[in-house]
């Protein structure tokens, strides 16, 4: 099945969802998570009418994107990788959207070189639903400390929440959970859901769902 098709598909079956959830979205962004993939897919999906896509590393993206971008103006490229402080000036010269904001330290150098650079991204904070050791994200107990300091004393554009759950458990719990922060936030996206659980994830309310394997196929 060609990219042109599987999208189609996807957008039926996520209308019908849409449809029978009264907690759905209006408007569910498809993200096409192009991290691994070549250039040639990614303009498939550009001509297929896709304008979200997602990379999780500044320096493959950097590779990649700087020609396509220059080709597409009108594309939005999220950061969905944890991102160092010292590639802060990289990522708001080529990223359209930041979603993966997870500590103070990186929101203050966000801000500081979004101001220099005077382009001020629309963020998310990513915050670590499940509360995983090893995982990105701020732990849901110190993600209101974040979100105030990153909107009160910072003045980020914070448009939401993002979040990647364990493969191992349901993800339902953690999605309700996501969405309950975000509405006691006043914080109108979600960036949830991935090719094996975006169907709950838009049950559950998300506006962005990030697809890698389910349109692009596996990663090389
Ligand atoms: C790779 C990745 C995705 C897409 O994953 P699939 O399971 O291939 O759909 C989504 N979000 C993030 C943060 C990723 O790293």
């Amino acid at each position: 099945m060609g990219l042109a098709t599987t999208l189609e598909t996807l957008r039926e079956n996520i209308e019908k969802i849409q449809k029978n959830s009264p907690l759905a979205a209006d408007q569910v962004r498809i993200l096409g998570a192009s991290k691994g993939q070549p250039p040639s897919l990614i303009l498939e999906a550009i001509e297929s009418g896709m304008t979200d896509f997602g990379e999780n590393r500044v320096q493959e993206a950097e590779g990649k994107w700087e020609d396509i971008k220059n080709r597409f103006p009108n594309l939005w490229l999220h950061l969905i990788g944890p991102l160092q402080t010292n590639k802060v000036k990289q990522a708001v010269a080529l990223f359209d959207v930041i979603q993966t904001i997870d500590r103070i330290k990186l929101a203050d150098a966000l801000a500081d070189e979004m101001q220099k650079a005077g382009r001020q991204l629309p963020c998310f904070i990513q915050v670590n639903i499940g509360k995983e050791p090893q995982k990105a994200g701020v732990m849901p107990e110190d993600a209101a400390t974040l979100i105030e300091h990153c909107t009160t004393q910072l003045r980020l554009n914070v448009v939401g929440l993002m979040c990647v759950p364990q493969h191992d458990q349901p993800p339902a719990p953690h999605f309700a959970s996501l969405r309950d922060m975000a509405q006691r936030h006043a914080l109108p996206e979600l960036s949830m859901g991935m090719s094996d659980d975006f169907e709950t994830a838009i049950r559950m309310g998300s506006t962005c769902i990030r697809l890698g394997r389910i349109l692009f196929g596996e990663r090389s």
